[in-house]
């Protein structure tokens, strides 16, 4: 640091300081509001609207094996190099609204209030004016917790009462399959089992199957990214010559496993097929340019992935004032 610049910066100091011994009454003594805003942000796609609706994050204590296949040494050092909080991984959740025109679709639906800094999509589909009885699709990218249990309130009754509500084939056959739950190891893997019973158990006749390749909504296809879980699902939706994908979990948050595609988070049903579709989607997504929302992404989780070193970096999109 030069030495002009040091001088500056002490100067700087020392006012602060000189301000901070000012009395109470000369400041406006407005209350500091000490919490965060609804999160919501809101985008066009062609004729689509999106709004991305924030069901908040939260820091993630590693388990003893986070990766599989590397140690949680070289994770933390990863997650300290991205600034999450000290000896964790930083999630986020972020659905997505998609309004065609003629449906108003939710893809995914967060974590259900199981902490204090998630389950937060209530309150910002309302800060959006969206009346969760005006929803008239959810689709599920596949049945882990942190996507299915927002479906239900608290008391247990549907959150969007009016919805159809879509989940794909290969994963509600594997989730709702009690000899699966049977086998499944002890800690998340059976934990998933046990909310995929607790939000689906009393609603098998109101679900929709639905099949890659389908249509689950006017211009928005499903697409197999199995591995994560074996029918997890992207989508591309599409509005004349516009196209977005939602990637749901083909990786998690982007400094540890758009960086590094081949560590197989513990997360991922099926290790192997995670790392291939990983590989091959974002080579596709890359080559294609198209904008991608990532559902464990910084919110808003909207960008482009493109190529970097072994793996790839997340471009995030440009905040903009207008649609
Ligand atoms: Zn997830």
């Amino acid at each position: 640091m030069s030495e002009l610049t040091r001088r500056g910066l002490m100067a700087g100091a020392a006012a602060a300081g000189a301000a901070l011994a000012l009395p109470r009454e000369a400041f406006a003594g407005a209350a500091a509001a000490g919490k965060q805003v609804p999160s919501f942000y809101r985008s066009k796609l062609g004729d689509f609207e999106l709004t991305v609706v924030s069901d908040g994050a939260r820091p993630i204590p590693l388990p003893p094996r986070f990766v599989l296949n590397v140690p949680n040494e070289e994770v933390l050092k990863a997650a300290d190099a991205a600034y999450m909080p000290k000896g964790t991984v930083f999630a986020p959740f972020n659905p997505l609204l998609v309004n065609t025109g003629t449906k108003l679709v939710l893809i995914d639906t967060g974590y259900g209030p199981i902490a204090p800094t998630v389950g937060l999509l209530p309150q910002s589909l309302a800060a959006a004016g969206v009346d969760p009885k005006s929803i008239d699709i959810v689709v599920i990218s596949h049945m882990h917790g942190d996507h299915i249990n927002g479906l239900k309130n608290p008391d247990g009754s549907l959150a969007f009462p009016n919805a159809e509500i879509k989940v794909q084939a290969r994963d509600w056959e594997f989730w709702m399959d009690d000899a699966n739950m049977a086998k499944a190891p002890e800690g998340f893997v059976k934990a998933s089992f046990g909310f995929a019973r607790k939000i689906f158990g009393d609603i098998k006749t109101r679900v929709t199957i639905y099949q890659w390749g389908s249509e689950v909504a006017p211009g928005i296809t499903a697409v197999d990214t199995a591995g994560h879980t074996p029918g997890h699902s992207s989508f591309a939706i599409q509005s004349g010559q516009s196209k977005l994908l939602f990637q749901g979990d083909v990786a998690n948050v982007p400094d540890l496993f758009l960086t590094n595609p081949e560590w197989k988070v513990m997360f991922d049903n099926e290790p192997d097929q995670a790392v291939a579709t990983r590989k091959r989607f974002y080579d596709m997504a890359a080559a294609e340019k198209v904008l991608i929302s990532g559902y464990h992404f910084p919110f808003p989780g909207l960008g482009w992935v493109e190529k970097a070193g072994s793996g790839y970096r997340l471009v995030p999109a440009p905040w903009s004032p207008v649609l």
